[in-house]
């Protein structure tokens, strides 16, 4: 109903919930993950990145009082009110909590889909991502009351905003390895038929649609004019559309970047995904006018696009490098797997690869130079797990080519605009709700100090990152 109920009133209402979580409202259960909890916090001494994509700040005190930023500024210049409790992040950087857009509950290997409704929202948390959109749901339901179940303060986890079930035409089809068939689609025929599944989720509390692989044109424009007409946006895994297609059908974001567009195929047909376009992709010059209209058309028609690199580079051979976090927090069995797969891909001569991964990073600066809305999102999969791949994506940013300024400026304050949250999330500003990371060490200058986060505040309350991750451990893959 909440969506169909849009008033001046009801717009007021939402707007209104994204007022801060008191850390007295929390279970025993999430409380016990709870570092630092007080009504008004200090951080004093520490570096910051603000999001904004503007420059390092060195010595820099930040002020959280009821759940949101009240006041940031040079050591010197921001007072640290009588009272409050302080802590000394000499030595440590702060960022804003990261927002991450393609950020599923699912965690998929190369024989089994899983649902991690209890590590996911742990690891994502722990690793200073606090807004996730779901951008696919295995288990819609279990999303729905996960997020309903965070917001109560009963389970550890981001804000979620959620996307309903994949929508795709075709059939039913295998990933991986033959009979692991993804029947967890909602496969349609018609857009009549696509409507009314966007009319359904609309109504039950889905904030997005998710479109996949296999929609045809006209089924997708049905479902941008039932989204758009009861407040949803549109995203999509797109193939049988191209990205110039999805802005010219008005879509509200593109997810994977250049890895899967169409827009340059040879072979494309209309409303079909062509078969293995990908080897073809090597092909393409980044300056060329055809990669030129595509960022013309996303950026006239404010159409985001979601960067996924972490979820591509386990394609590259003996990449990323190994991080023993990964292998502690996998259940046994799939860390057996995991490290199979891998080894298999380290024994390839082929460099397709790694070309292709870097003309997708390229393709992606390529993108934001254009004046693109670049946010990011990591696809838990095969080693790739919840919050680690955000963190990987910071440092896949930084080897493409951005500033760690505007790596953090992807990873958080963009995505927060593709949400529509900007006025309460994504940068580090006075007013804004207290979503911070601190970071030990310097990401500016080491960039994998990204994973050295040691607290992570959501409204203002610190959860300890380490004593989150440690209690997913072993349980990745099946849990
Ligand atoms: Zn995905």
């Amino acid at each position: 109903m909440r969506k169909t109920l849009i008033s001046a009133g009801a717009l007021c209402l939402y707007a209104a919930s994204l007022l801060a979580q008191a850390a007295s409202t929390l279970s025993p259960r999430v409380r016990e993950y709870v570092s630092v909890d007080a009504p008004v916090v200090a951080l004093t001494h520490t570096r910051v990145m603000d999001g904004t994509g503007g420059p390092l700040l060195a010595d820099q005190t930040i002020v959280i009082a009821n759940g949101r930023i009240q006041s940031v500024g040079g050591s010197g210049t921001v007072q640290v009110p009588a009272g409050a409790r302080a802590l000394d992040l000499s030595g440590h950087t702060v960022i804003p909590g990261m927002v991450g857009l393609h950020d599923h509950i699912v965690y998929e290997t190369n024989n089994r889909i899983v649902n991690l409704n209890f590590s996911a929202p742990r690891l994502y948390l722990a690793s200073g991502v606090t807004t996730i959109r779901t951008t696919g749901a295995l288990e819609p339901y279990s999303e729905l009351s996960l997020k309903h179940e965070i917001e109560r303060g009963r389970i550890p986890g981001p804000r979620m905003h959620l996307t309903g079930p994949h929508i795709s035409d075709g059939e039913p089809f295998d990933l991986g390895l033959p009979g692991n068939t993804v029947l967890w689609f909602r496969f349609v025929k018609t857009p009549e038929e696509a409507r009314r599944v966007v009319a359904y989720w609309a109504e039950e509390g889905a904030d997005w649609i998710k479109l996949y692989t296999r929609i045809t044109r006209a089924e997708a424009a049905a479902v941008v004019d039932e989204a758009h007409k009861r407040g949803v946006k549109v995203t999509g895994h797109l193939c049988s559309v191209s990205f110039r297609e999805a802005a010219a059908l008005g879509m509200d974001n593109v997810d994977h970047g250049f890895l899967v567009n169409t827009d340059y195929d040879p072979l494309k047909q209309p409303d079909q995904c062509p078969p293995d376009f990908r080897q073809r992709l090597l092909g393409v010059d980044l300056n060329s006018d055809e990669v030129r209209a595509t960022f013309r058309d996303l950026v006239a028609k404010h159409v985001a696009m979601t960067s996924t690199l972490a979820v591509f580079e386990p394609s590259v051979p003996n990449r990323p490098p190994m991080d023993q976090r990964v292998l502690d927090a996998l259940d046994p069995e799939v860390r057996a797997e995991f490290l199979g797969v891998r080894n298999q891909r380290a024994m390839s001569r082929d460099t397709t690869a790694l070309l292709l991964f870097r003309k997708a990073q390229q393709y992606e600066v390529a993108f934001v130079k254009a004046g693109g809305l670049l946010a990011a999102g990591m696809d838990p999969n095969n080693g790739n797990l919840p919050g680690f791949g955000d963190q990987r994506n910071y440092e896949l940013y930084i080897e493409a080519g951005f500033t760690p300024a505007q790596a953090v400026q992807i990873l958080s304050a963009n995505g927060a605009k593709v949400l529509g949250v900007s006025d309460s999330l994504g940068t580090v500003a006075a007013g804004k709700l207290a979503d911070l990371v601190v970071i030990r060490g310097d990401p500016a200058s080491n960039p994998a100090d990204i994973r050295n986060v040691t607290i992570v505040f959501k409204d203002g309350v610190g959860y300890d990152s380490a004593k989150l991750i440690e209690s997913v451990r072993g349980l990745v893959g099946v849990r």
